[in-house]
């Protein structure tokens, strides 16, 4: 019999949110999943499932009952073969790495941080960058679920396939996902180079940096015309980094963050912070070279405002440029660095913000220097509106303010996955504020 705890408070990665569940579950078999759902269902309560808590949103928060995944963690089978690893849906993508290293795979892609689970990036279609590769999502090939009424499916390309679209990128809201089936490819080095550009070169050129690099992204430091260009691509390089404490922690973060806290006083100081950091820590080639997961995933900093909209690709250059003349023309809004800006390929995911297109995603940020909150109101509304102008569609994980009639726009699929998700979950069991937002 699995016991639920009261008086847990839920908050998330970046305590932009949380909650107070009623009942905290840490399940340890599907067995037990199953014991929550019949009690939620016999009490009427809702359920949320968390992953690793890392969504900048309230897409995880519940007053009734929360399941935590992370004790059912385990890789349950690994295929060399096929290049296929099997996990329970609360294993850290931290704990897989280095799990699929000893087997000599990895993923082919990963976002930033490795401290979130394999249903949870699934669940809010997590994105890296390279025009090759799709969403995290595109790298799963079947999956378990067990719905409202305690039955499991499974579903891949082959089995329940319409279903498999839908749960690829399921929101936590078809049901808990019990394992997850991802394809892998040989393990392999990554080589990084960075090196100094502008807003303007990279524009214009941005066909040549998409096949130049495997995995190109680029970074853009509001109020300049500076650019800090990242190249990633694999090697067969011995391992070599010039990274140090000074720069990247006492520099890099310290600094930065009491000098953020600071430009709350004096806003004025934040172009002034964004160009002296580009010159300090981005203006200089450097190169490295490491296993890909180590090089994937980056140092996020401190905690943070973000928005992360997905725009086809050909609209990058007018919604940067139209962003850039936006702020010159109100520079009383600040904007911190960086802009981060990646590709993605397009997929065929019901709710994927890539679906059916080429991507690019343009990440802004805002961060909260000692948790102190800076406004954004401004910066974040245009922001929206120019995405929106320019087809853009949101991270389902990151801030946003769009509703269920703007989804119906944006996505082709959205109503299939509505008829989906009310077939699998007809009385909302695993609805919460957000996801009624998206849906009603
Ligand atoms: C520092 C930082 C860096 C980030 N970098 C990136 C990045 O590079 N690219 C990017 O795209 N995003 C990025 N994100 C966003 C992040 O990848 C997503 O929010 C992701 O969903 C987090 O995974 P998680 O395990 O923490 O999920 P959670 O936030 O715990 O959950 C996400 C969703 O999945 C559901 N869920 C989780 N587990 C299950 C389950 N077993 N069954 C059913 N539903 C489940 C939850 O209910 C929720 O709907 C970043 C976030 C942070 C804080």
């Amino acid at each position: 019999m699995v016991l639920g705890r009261s008086g847990f408070k839920f908050q998330n990665w970046a305590q932009t949110y949380g909650s107070n569940p009623e009942l905290f579950f840490q399940p340890t078999t599907a067995e037990e999943v199953k014991e929550i759902l019949d009690l939620a269902r016999q009490r009427s309560k809702r359920v949320k499932v968390v992953g690793g808590g890392h969504s900048p949103s309230d897409i995880v928060c519940t007053d009734d009952y929360m399941i935590k995944m992370d004790k059912m963690n385990k890789v349950l089978k690994v295929d060399k073969k096929v290049k296929q690893v099997t996990v329970e849906a609360g294993i850290l993508l931290s704990d897989l790495n280095e799990e699929l290293t000893k087997h000599g795979l990895a993923l082919s892609n990963l976002g930033a941080v490795s401290e979130v689970a394999a249903a949870g990036v699934i669940g809010t279609g997590t994105h890296n960058t390279g025009i090759q590769h799709g969403i995290l999502s595109t790298q799963v090939t079947s999956l378990t679920m067990m719905t409202a009424s305690g039955d499991i499916l499974e579903c891949s390309e082959s089995n329940n396939a319409e279903l498999f679209q839908a749960c690829r990128l399921h929101l936590g809201s078809l049901g808990v996902v019990l394992t997850v089936t991802f394809q892998c490819v040989s393990s392999f080095k990554l080589q990084e180079i960075q090196f100094a550009s502008t807003l303007s070169e990279v524009l214009d050129n941005l066909d040549t940096h998409l096949h130049a690099s495997e995995y190109f992204r680029f970074l853009w430091f509001p109020h300049t015309e500076n650019v800090c260009v990242l190249y990633q691509d694999p090697t067969d390089k011995p391992p070599a980094s010039s990274s140090s404490w000074f720069w990247d922690s006492a520099v890099g973060y310290y600094l930065l963050e009491l000098l953020l806290w600071i430009s709350t006083f004096l806003p004025n100081l934040v172009p002034l912070i964004n160009r002296f950091f580009f010159w300090l820590l981005f203006a200089t080639r450097i190169e490295r070279v490491g296993l890909s997961y180590k090089i994937f995933n980056y140092d996020c900093r401190f905690k943070q405002h973000v928005q992360d909209w997905s725009i086809p690709i050909e609209k990058t250059k007018d919604a940067l440029l139209e962003l850039k003349a936006w702020l010159e023309m109100n520079p009383k809004v600040v904007a911190h660095y960086p802009v981060e800006v990646r590709f993605t390929r397009g997929d065929d995911i019901l709710l994927s913000p890539c679906y059916k297109r080429d991507s690019c995603y343009m990440n802004i940020i805002m961060y909260r220097p000692y948790g102190k909150d800076v406004p954004l109101q401004e910066y974040w509304s245009e922001y929206e509106a120019i995405m929106k102008k320019v087809g853009g569609r949101p991270h389902w994980a990151k801030a946003h303010t769009c509703v269920r009639r703007d989804f119906e726009k944006m996505y082709p699929g959205f109503l299939k996955f509505c008829s989906i998700r009310e077939k699998l979950d007809p009385t909302g069991m695993f609805l919460n504020s957000y996801l009624e937002k998206v849906f009603y």
